[in-house]
């Protein structure tokens, strides 16, 4: 897994340099409880100085120095943590067409609604319109868009496997050959994508899953990897799992409700493999209306989640908004803590997705790491349900969403 996702920590840092000010600009938080990383002590009374999109220095009230012309946040009564990462959102909702040229301003609000009073920071958007998507987050790397840093990647469907759910008008590449899957997977990075999703398994309604051939998927990932790139999958039901094991594939990006759990095949398999989880709990309380079959599989799901983390695996939190619009994440951190501790749900926020995505300066509230910062209004050890009681939001040094 060496060098894997090189790429996608060139891109961060590509991105946190234009987004920089070339002006110095400082802003310290002052007056807050700090906890630097998801297994770190409270630091009561906390100083954090950002110089230029950078913390340069971390520490006990006093024992900083807060520069006299310094734009200070107090954060009395509050809780400061890293930045957060949502691992699975889609920016396909109306309000992103034409992305490049619209009027920032309701693109912003938007982008408030959806992800940034929610904490979000870093994003990986998985799937949408690449002409819509680049262009916007290059106008929220320049700062006309007060919004997340976002990575992309680019979905290949299996043959005749265009999903139910998906608008027919949404063209996407359906793969029948493993050339096919080589030249989209190469065709998706060209355009400056920085990953590739791939539907192991499609969800066609009344009709059958259809699902991908192992070695179709096996030659999207050897062209992402060879280019240090991650892949995710969608597995709609078992064969969509093995297949994520078969072609090793990095990222599953949800749980399987279809499933009661994982097997302990698949369990060995993935820890072997480094697979990461991005649940989505939240997501299967929307998709069915009888009351008890969403109990059957929030219940199967959880259990999922239990495994996966009891095994050792990395666990990215992610919601699926822009499909769902459920941006609350309320629900999400409460059910994802039915089967994992606060600072599992922390972790799984930031330090997880930093180390997993290979972006060394991000994930934590230390010296010399980028910015990217969340003022929460209640601790979330706690009480998990804090993770959605935002205060502000801080990328690159620079409030993108302050409460009203
Ligand atoms: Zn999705």
């Amino acid at each position: 897994m060496t060098g894997i996702w090189l790429r996608v920590a060139l891109v961060l840092i590509g991105l946190a340099a234009t987004s920089a000010p070339s002006d110095a600009e400082t802003v310290v938080l002052r007056g807050g409880t700090l906890y630097a990383s998801a297994d770190a002590a409270a630091l009561p009374d906390a100083v954090i100085v950002i110089s230029d999109g950078v913390i340069s220095a971390v520490g006990k009230s006093g024992e900083v120095a807060v520069p006299s012309d310094a734009q200070v946040i107090d954060c009395s009564g509050k809780t400061v943590v890293a930045g957060f990462w949502n691992s699975h959102v889609h920016f396909t909702e109306h309000v992103w067409h034409n992305a490049g040229a619209a009027p920032a301003a309701p693109l912003t609000q938007h982008m408030q609604e959806m992800l940034t009073r929610w904490g979000f920071t870093t994003v990986w958007d998985l799937g949408s319109d690449p002409n819509n998507t680049l262009p916007l987050r290059k106008r929220i790397a320049a700062g006309e868009v007060a919004g997340p840093t976002i990575l992309l990647a680019g979905n290949i469907f299996p043959k005749g496997g265009h999903p139910v759910y998906v608008p027919s008008e949404v063209q996407l590449p359906e793969v029948a050959t493993p050339e096919e899957a080589t030249k989209w997977a190469r065709d998706w990075l060209a355009m400056g994508e920085d990953g590739i999703k791939l539907f192991t398994g499609a969800f066609m309604g009344d009709k059958p899953v259809i699902n991908m051939d192992p070695a179709i998927a096996k030659a999207a990932v050897d062209v992402a990897h060879a280019q240090g790139r991650p892949v995710f999958a969608h597995p709609q039901n078992k064969v969509g799992v093995e297949t994520v094991i078969a072609s090793d594939v990095d990222v599953l990006a949800h749980t399987t409700p279809s499933e009661r759990a994982y097997t302990d095949d698949q369990l060995a398999r993935f820890k072997a493999q480094g697979t990461a989880l991005i649940p989505t709990l939240a997501l299967f309380t929307t998709v069915v209306l009888d009351p008890n079959v969403t109990n059957r599989l929030i219940a199967a799901t959880v259990n999922q989640l239990k495994q996966f983390s009891d095994n050792g695996g990395t666990v990215l939190f992610g919601t699926d908004v822009g499909f769902t619009t459920q941006y609350d994440t309320t629900q999400e951190v409460q059910l994802m803590h039915r089967a994992l501790s606060e600072r599992q749900v922390l972790a799984s926020l930031t330090i997880n997705p930093a180390r997993f995505f290979k972006a060394p300066k991000k994930g934590k509230v230390e010296q010399g790491f980028d910015a990217d910062l969340v003022v929460l209004d209640g601790d979330p050890l706690a009480d998990v349900a804090n993770l959605a009681k935002v205060s502000t939001t801080i990328r690159a040094g620079h409030v993108i969403y302050q409460k009203p």
